[in-house]
């Protein structure tokens, strides 16, 4: 069979409430994909197991077979070791310490290697998405939290520790709100979704009034979507929440393009997707506050793969790592971790 010929790599979204899976060109083109949930109460043994039998009824359908992949690329949440190939914490997955990379050796002999979501959704969007004309970008995603994933030339860029990227922990006000991080007035703290939720359920509790307190039996249930849908409606005092966000993700992106001067910043996330209201905001506050031209000169987009960002970067990212290294399942095995 000539299909036997084609390169195919396998890539995986591990995410807090679904796993996602996929057979895919080395260019990220998906020849097959599945979903599935996460399950936290199954071990990271168990998740893999049912990972390596996903992938093999994927390449099954495409009439290849799961030892033709010639990597594998894996998304995961929370900071890693990609070295060690070792998932540091994943609060969503319960995971402490998952020798990942060895998981997944000791099951399917190709090349292993794995990325956070940030970086391997900035991969997917910088050469199939929103920046796929571009050479540099930066990933920025407004959700919960804020985390970004850096492509210079196409490739991740990493830092020198590991930590580039970590955009949500950029310091906007020196005496602004409580950030998860242990610092005041982060860029996370003060324009992610979660303090969005916080500014409304501040709002509900005060005595300014706003259709806030129709739209949910308890303040604790506000979350940023109510805040966008509301301010969309007229209501006074969240239009002043996601202006007040905007502002911020504005001052935000203005430094990440003074850092790293991309052609394009996609944006992603939770937060962008259910308000162009904010998006547009945003874009303005960004043009204003950049220094000049960059204000003029760097494209601020939506992403355009949707839940495919990551899965697609991973995808690529397999591909990179197969060719330039063998993939981390051979890092894995030097740095000590127990493959076989
Ligand atoms: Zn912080």
């Amino acid at each position: 069979m000539t299909k036997k010929a084609r390169q195919i790599v396998g890539a995986v979204d591990i995410g807090g409430t679904n796993v996602r899976t996929a057979v895919a060109t080395p260019l990220g083109r998906i020849l097959a994909k599945d979903r599935f949930p996460s399950r936290p109460q199954h071990s990271a043994e168990k998740l893999a197991e049912r990972i390596i039998v996903s992938l093999q009824s994927l390449a099954h359908d495409i009439g290849a077979d799961i030892n033709q992949l010639s990597g594998l690329g894996c998304s995961v949440p929370g900071p890693l070791d990609r070295k060690l190939g070792v998932v540091r914490f994943s609060p969503h997955l319960d995971w402490h310490d998952v020798p990942l990379a060895a998981l997944f050796y000791e099951l399917l002999s190709v090349p292993f290697t794995m990325d956070d979501d940030a970086n391997c959704a900035a991969l997917g969007e910088a050469h199939l998405g929103a920046a796929r004309k571009a050479t540099n970008m930066v990933y920025v995603t407004i959700s919960t939290g804020i985390g970004a994933g850096i492509v210079i030339d196409g490739r991740i860029y990493r830092g020198s520790h590991g930590l580039a990227g970590e955009v949500g922990h950029i310091p906007l006000e020196r005496s602004g709100p409580q950030c998860a991080c242990g610092n005041r007035g982060c860029f996370e703290a003060l324009a992610s979704g979660t303090a969005m939720g916080e500014q409304a359920r501040e709002a509900y509790r005060s005595d300014i009034p706003t259709s806030l307190r129709n739209m949910v039996s308890s303040p604790d249930e506000l979350t940023a979507e109510h805040v966008l849908a509301a301010a969309d409606s007229g209501d006074v005092v969240s239009a002043r929440i996601v202006a007040m966000t905007a502002v911020y993700v504005g001052a935000g992106l203005a430094m990440v393009a003074s850092a790293f001067d991309p052609e394009m910043i996609v944006l992603g996330g939770g937060v962008i997707g259910h308000g162009n209201s904010l998006l547009e905001r945003a874009r303005n506050e960004f043009a204003k506050r950049a220094i000049a031209p960059l204000g003029e000169l760097v494209l601020i987009a939506p992403a355009q793969l949707g839940d495919d960002s990551a899965l697609i970067g991973a995808a690529f990212l397999a591909s990179q790592d197969a060719e330039e290294t063998g993939g981390m399942s051979a890092a894995a095995g030097r740095g000590g971790v127990h493959v076989h």
